[in-house]
């Protein structure tokens, strides 16, 4: 960990046992931490050594001092974001600054909170013939979307997965249905997701705005929706991946039967190396 760097950590959805151990080695090394207080559970930050500060109430001018500050003076410091960085983490603004500052600053991934709420559900979010791709989006709130990104352009395209979105999933409803998907499409909302006050709703556009209200689920929640999230998938077979088909023949493993296949997924797991 370099002195008078800034490290932006994806502290991972909540449960501290996942965030990176490149994560956890450098916030336990850090001068000075910086975090999201409403968001990063304040356990992961127990026993460290470094000053610790919540970034909530303060404002970008007010962030950039306090980074410049510590970095110039030669700490570690770490700026420590839910999930990952990346993903509305509202990283980009800071880099500007600190670039600006001539500070070096560095980027640690960090599980983000879709992938959290996948786990918590035991959903493959790609499920071969069903949906083989996954969108990061959010429902138009305060912050508007830029053209060609509405609900309804994304409507139908594989699996959604709807950040900043649990306050609005009459809005999510309404315009998904009013852009041709089916009433019956399947709908999973994960709150606190690898929290232990975790709680998961499963329903379908229609119903899922009053289970919603019902439930008075109303933050640190992640909506997905698409057919990879129908529950029911997994008790009627069939949608496997050819990966591991004993037909399929890729880098790794010759298929057993004649005719092999040609196109090797290139993420063949290792293990099959022959
Ligand atoms: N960078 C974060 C997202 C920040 S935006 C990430 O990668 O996850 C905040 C939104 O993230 C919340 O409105 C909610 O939709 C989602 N979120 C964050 N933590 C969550 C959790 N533990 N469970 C479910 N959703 C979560």
């Amino acid at each position: 960990m370099k002195p008078g760097t800034v490290y932006f950590v994806g502290a991972g959805p909540g449960d501290p046992e996942l965030i990176t151990v490149k994560g956890r080695r450098l916030l336990d090394a850090a001068d000075y931490v910086l975090f999201t207080g409403s968001l990063v559970p304040d356990v992961m930050f127990a026993g460290l050594r470094a000053v610790i500060e919540d970034s909530k109430g303060i404002d970008l001018d007010e962030m950039e001092r306090r980074l410049v500050t510590h970095a110039r003076a030669g700490e570690r410091v770490v700026r420590a974001h839910t999930g990952d960085p990346s993903v509305y983490g509202a990283i980009h603004e800071q880099i500007v600054r600190l670039e600006r500052a001539g500070v070096p600053w560095e980027v640690v991934p960090g599980v983000t909170s879709a992938f959290a709420a996948a786990a918590a559900l035991g959903a493959e979010l790609t499920i071969p013939e069903l949906t083989q791709t996954v969108i990061l989006t959010r429902v138009e709130g305060r912050t508007s979307m830029p053209p060609g990104e509405k609900l309804a352009d994304l409507a139908g395209h594989g699996t959604l997965c709807l950040y900043l979105s649990a306050t609005l999933t009459d809005k999510l409803a309404r315009e998904l249905i009013g852009a041709g998907m089916p009433e019956t499409t399947p709908v999973a909302i994960v709150q606190y997701a690898s929290m232990p006050q975790q709680r998961i709703l499963r329903g379908t556009l229609a119903t899922i705005a009053a289970q919603v209200r019902e439930a008075r689920m109303r933050e640190q929640a992640m909506v997905l929706v698409g057919p990879a999230l129908d529950p029911e998938l997994r008790f009627r077979g069939g949608h496997e991946s050819r990966l591991y088909a004993s037909d399929f023949s890729h880098r790794f493993r010759k298929a057993t039967p004649a005719e092999p296949h040609q196109d090797a997924p290139q993420d063949a797991p290792k293990e099959e190396t022959p």
